[in-house]
C-alpha cells in the first residue's frame, strides 16, 4: 500500500473533489477500479495487511453513490466492445483512417466511463457485494481462480498461510528441505512474521498447486496447529464468507446475477517466480476450466498480485496466446493512464481509502502527482509491448 500524505488525504483531495476539479480533470477513459470483496457483517478485522483490500459495505455504497452521481459505470460487455475498437487494426496507414478510428473509439463510451472489477471471487462477493451492486443497478467483472470451478470451496493458499503464521504461538521454526527452508527462530513480532510470510509466498510460487498444498499441510503440523485448525473457516458463516472462494455453483450464481467473470489464474502464484511451464498452465488452464464451469467464453484475465514486481512481459504474451481479449494489472490506473491491451492498469481500492482519495485516484490526479514528484519511473512503462 502506498503512503498518502495526511495533507493530501485530509485537505487537498477533499477540496478538489468538492470543487468538481477532479471529475472535470478526468482524461481519456475508461478507468478501471479493483475491489477484493466486502467484509461480511459482524466480521472482526484481524490484521490490516490481511484484510486491508476488502471494503466495508457502507464505504462501498458511498463510492458507488459517488460514481453514479459523477461518472458513468459501464458493463463488462461495454468495456469489451470498447477494447475491440481501441485495439482493432487500422484499415490503412493514412492519417484519415486513424482519425476515424479515434473518433469511433471515443464515441463508443460516454465520457468519464468506469469499469468495476473485483479479484479472487471470495464467497462474500456473492453474499455481500452483489446485493449492493444490484441496489445500484451496476455490473462488475469478477476475476475468479480455478478454485471456483471446483465443486467444493477452498481458501486462497497465501491467505491460509498468513493465517497459519498469525496463529502460530511463539517463535516459528520450519523445516522444508525441498523448498530450501530450514528456519528455527522467526520472531513473533508482526513485522517479522509478515516478512517471513511473504518470503514463503515468493518461494512456494515456484511450485505447482499440489506441492504448495503439501507444504501447507506440513507447515500446519510444524507450527503446532491442531488437525482441525481449518474447520473454523468452513463452519463459521462470517469466516467462511471472508476466506472461502466461491465454488462452481457460486460462480454460476455470480454469472446468473448479471456479473461478468474473468480468469485470475488457476491457483494465484506470483508469476515472476514461476517457470514458463507453470505460468502457461496457470494462465491458459484457468480459461479452460472456468469456461467449462460456466459454459461461456472467458475473455478477460486479471494477473494475480498484479504489480510490476510480480508480472513479467512473458505473462502478457501468454495471456494473449491463451486467447484472452485483454488482461488487467492491479496498479496505476485512473483516467489517462497508459493502456496496453494485456496490461490494463487498475486503481486498487483499499479499506482505508477516503472517498475523496478514491476520486483523486480514479481521476488520474493522484497518479500524475506521483509521476511528477516521485523519483520512481512510471511502472506501467516497464510492460510496454516490444512490437
Ligand atoms: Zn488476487
Amino acid at each position: 500500500m502506498r503512503f498518502v500524505s495526511p495533507a493530501l488525504k485530509h485537505l487537498v483531495f477533499p477540496a478538489l473533489s468538492k470543487s468538481g476539479y477532479l471529475r472535470h480533470a478526468a482524461g481519456d477513459g475508461p478507468a478501471v477500479v479493483t475491489y477484493h470483496g466486502v467484509f461480511p457483517s459482524g466480521y472482526e478485522i484481524r490484521n490490516s495487511a490481511l484484510d486491508g483490500n476488502l471494503m466495508h459495505a457502507e464505504a462501498l455504497r458511498r463510492q458507488l453513490e459517488l460514481l453514479k452521481r459523477r461518472y458513468h459505470v459501464i458493463t463488462p460487455d461495454e468495456f469489451l466492445r470498447w477494447s475491440e475498437l481501441q485495439w482493432s487494426e487500422e484499415k490503412s496507414g493514412d492519417g484519415k483512417s486513424s482519425q476515424e478510428k479515434r473518433a469511433a473509439v471515443k464515441q463508443s463510451l460516454p465520457p468519464r466511463s468506469i469499469l468495476l472489477t473485483c479479484d479472487d471471487a471470495l464467497r462474500n462477493t456473492l453474499t455481500e457485494m452483489v446485493p449492493i451492486l444490484h441496489d445500484f443497478g451496476l455490473s462488475c467483472l469478477f476475476f475468479a481462480t480455478g478454485a471456483s470451478a471446483e465443486p467444493t470451496p477452498s481458501m486462497l493458499w497465501y491467505e491460509e498461510l498468513y493465517l497459519m503464521v498469525l496463529d502460530a504461538a511463539g517463535p516459528i521454526a520450519l523445516n522444508l528441505p525441498e523448498a530450501g527452508i530450514s528456519i528455527n527462530n522467526v520472531s513473533p513480532r508482526p513485522k517479522q512474521r509478515h516478512a517471513f510470510w511473504w518470503s514463503l509466498v515468493e518461494n512456494f510460487s515456484q511450485f505447482s498447486a499440489p506441492s504448495r498444498r503439501e507444504f501447507l499441510n506440513r507447515i500446519q503440523q510444524q507450527l503446532g496447529l491442531s488437525e482441525n485448525w481449518r474447520s473454523k473457516f468452513v463452519e463459521d458463516t462470517r469466516l467462511a464468507a471472508r476466506f472461502l472462494t466461491l465454488d462452481k455453483s457460486g460462480l454460476q450464481q455470480l454469472a446468473a446475477a448479471g456479473m461478468g467473470v474473468g480468469a485470475h489464474s488457476l491457483s494465484h502464484p506470483i508469476f515472476a517466480r514461476a517457470s514458463d511451464d507453470l505460468a502457461w498452465q496457470e494462465i491458459s488452464g484457468s480459461k479452460t476450466v472456468l469456461e467449462k464451469a460456466l459454459g461461456q467464453p472467458v475473455w478477460a484475465f486479471g494477473y494475480p498480485f498484479g504489480n510490476t514486481a510480480t508480472v513479467t512481459r512473458r505473462d502478457l504474451n501468454f495471456a494473449e496466446r491463451a486467447g484472452f481479449r485483454c488482461a488487467f494489472m492491479n496498479t496505476g490506473g485512473g483516467f489517462g493512464a497508459t493502456n496496453y491491451r494485456f496490461a490494463i492498469p487498475r486503481v486498487h481500492v483499499t479499506a482505508h481509502m477516503s472517498l475523496s482519495e478514491f476520486e483523486a485516484n480514479i481521476s488520474g490526479f493522484y497518479r500524475s502527482l506521483r509521476l511528477r514528484f516521485s523519483k520512481r519511473k512510471n511502472e506501467e512503462e516497464q510492460l510496454r509491448p516490444t512490437s
